[in-house]
């Protein structure tokens, strides 16, 4: 047995132990208020226009609420194949302002108005929830799309409400609580000129999920994330044969290299740990695989690990946390 067998066979091991079931192919999500809380990442990658990898975006769906963190590229494409009208979004929390977290938000909010019940036909504002700067976001966007608005209402009768955006702007803390759901947002560090940028604890009926976002090795997210059923992060790494070249030096700069997220999972514990929006850098003549980022990974941490790919699903309920889709 190599090594690498060895560490996939004690995954596998800790994986049962956590009652954790594989199965192949994602289930369609539904809102429903049955008590679990349901993680579905819908965009896994980064701003790199990858067909199976949509960058960073997120469907949580607890107390019949459908939230989403981030929204990045294709994250309508991901709702739609998971048969959610986009108007049905009952809010939008980001992270921070880098494209791939936020470059499908005028896709959800423009076509989520759209009087047609499989777009959801959206009567309300867009509940949008970040930092400093989220109001400034949903300013620009009403200002990009003020001729589609015009024009909806005018030719559609779509309410003037629906084509609203209430911004809501927090530094840290309690920033949602509706339905049980409660969502915190905490500070990490994502570079000194990258300011503001949070993650976000929910936490529904006794579960919990944590994102990191994009960050560097941050002791936050191991406060924020400690005993989460579900913690997901980041992380970046590049083939060492370019790794005295200062652009590959300042993009992992900006990331966690995969021996601090695993310290990050070491300290945390979480049930399950998750690896999404890994940044994946071009050496001379190859890519850094995830199989090198994950032996990497677990040169720091031996618990439950799984990479996300988009639609990963995770259930997290009475019985334990149930995963659907996954690799590595
Ligand atoms: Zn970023
Ligand atoms: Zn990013």
């Amino acid at each position: 047995m190599t090594l690498t067998e060895a560490l996939v066979r004690t995954t596998r091991v800790a994986l049962t132990a956590a009652t954790l079931a594989l199965f192949s192919v994602a289930q369609p999500a539904q809102a429903q208020d049955d008590g679990a809380l349901v993680v579905t990442l819908l965009g896994t990658g980064t701003p790199l226009n990858e067909p199976d990898r949509f960058s960073f975006s997120n469907l949580v769906q607890a107390g019949g609420l459908t939230l989403l963190i981030d929204a990045g590229r294709g994250t309508s494409i991901r709702l739609g194949q998971l048969g959610i009208p986009l108007g049905k979004v009952d809010g939008v929390f980001l992270t921070h302002f880098h494209s791939d977290h936020t470059i499908g938000l005028g896709d959800v909010f423009a076509t989520g108005y759209i009087r047609v019940p499989t777009l959801g036909g959206r009567t309300e504002p867009l509940e949008l929830y970040g930092p400093a700067g989220t109001a400034r976001l949903a300013e620009g966007l009403r200002l990009a799309f003020k001729s589609d608005i015009d024009t909806r209402m005018l030719d559609e009768g779509v309410p003037e409400a629906a084509t609203s955006i209430n911004a809501h702007e927090f530094d840290e803390g309690v920033v949602f609580e509706r339905s049980g759901v409660r969502v915190t947002m905490f500070k990490v560090l994502h570079g000194e000129k990258i300011d503001p940028s949070v993650g976000y604890r929910i936490e529904y009926n006794g579960h919990s999920v944590v994102f990191s976002s994009d960050t560097k090795y941050d002791t936050r997210v191991i406060e924020a994330g400690r005993g989460a059923d579900v913690l997901v992060h980041e992380a970046g790494a590049a083939p060492q044969d370019v790794m005295d070249n200062p652009i590959i030096q300042n993009i992992l700069d900006h990331h966690t290299s995969p021996e601090d997220v695993g310290r990050v999972f070491s300290d945390a514990q979480p049930g399950l740990a998750v690896y999404s929006h890994v940044v994946r850098l071009f050496g001379k003549d190859r890519r850094i695989s995830m199989r090198e980022i994950v032996d990497r990974t677990r040169t720091t941490y031996s618990g439950p690990l799984v990479v996300a790919e988009d639609l990963t699903q995770i259930i997290i309920d009475e019985k334990g946390t149930t995963l659907l889709r996954g690799g590595l």
